[in-house]
C-alpha cells in the first residue's frame, strides 16, 4: 500500500508520484526550469495552467502560486473566482452545468465571510466598492478549484456567449 503523502505547504493530499501540489503550486522536484527561462530554476507551478515557472513568472496569492497571466484570480479559500453576479438564478444555474460537467464548483457571497465588517463599517465599505444600487454588495462568486478554472471558463463561454458581463 503506498503510504499517504500530503503537501508540506497547504497539507492537501498528493499521489507519491506528484510532481507538484494541484492545490497550491508547491513544486516538489528539483531541476525544473522555468516554463519561459529555460535557464531559470521554477519556484512553482501554477494552480491554473500547469505550468513551472520562476519566481520572475510567478508569485504566491493567498499561498497558491500563480504565474503572472493568471495572478489576478480572486482566490478564496483555495478556490478561483470565474463569474461573479449579483443574479442568483443565473449563478446556481451556471453552478448546475459546471456539476453536471464533473467539476466542483462552490458559490461564495460576501454575507457569508468572517471579514471583520461590522454594520456600519460593512455599509460604508460596500459604497466605496461602487455598487450604485448596492447589487455588489450582494455580488456571489462562482468559485471552482484552481485545476478547474480553464474548464470551467470554457463551459461557462460557450453556455452563455451573449452575455456581456463575463470575462
Ligand atoms: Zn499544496
Ligand atoms: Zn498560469
Ligand atoms: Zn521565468
Amino acid at each position: 500500500m503506498p503510504q499517504k503523502l500530503f503537501c508540506d505547504f497547504c497539507g492537501n493530499e498528493i499521489s507519491g508520484d506528484a510532481e507538484f501540489c494541484g492545490k497550491c503550486g508547491t513544486l516538489f522536484l528539483d531541476d525544473v526550469s522555468c516554463f519561459n527561462h529555460p535557464d531559470e530554476e521554477a519556484k512553482g507551478v501554477c494552480a491554473i495552467c500547469h505550468q513551472a515557472y520562476c519566481k520572475r513568472c510567478g508569485l504566491r496569492v493567498n499561498g497558491i502560486f500563480l504565474c503572472n497571466e493568471h495572478a489576478d484570480y480572486e482566490i478564496y479559500e483555495g478556490m478561483a473566482k470565474v463569474f461573479g453576479s449579483s443574479d442568483e438564478q443565473k449563478i446556481i444555474y451556471l453552478k448546475s452545468i459546471l456539476e453536471k460537467n464533473n467539476l466542483h464548483p462552490f458559490l461564495y457571497s460576501r454575507k457569508s465571510t468572517s471579514l471583520n465588517l461590522g454594520g456600519a463599517d460593512y455599509l460604508a465599505a460596500a459604497h466605496l466598492s461602487g455598487g450604485k444600487d448596492g447589487n455588489l454588495v450582494y455580488e456571489i462568486k462562482l468559485l471552482v478549484p484552481c485545476a478547474e478554472v480553464l474548464q470551467a471558463e470554457n463551459i461557462i463561454d460557450e453556455i452563455d456567449q451573449s452575455s456581456p458581463e463575463i470575462t
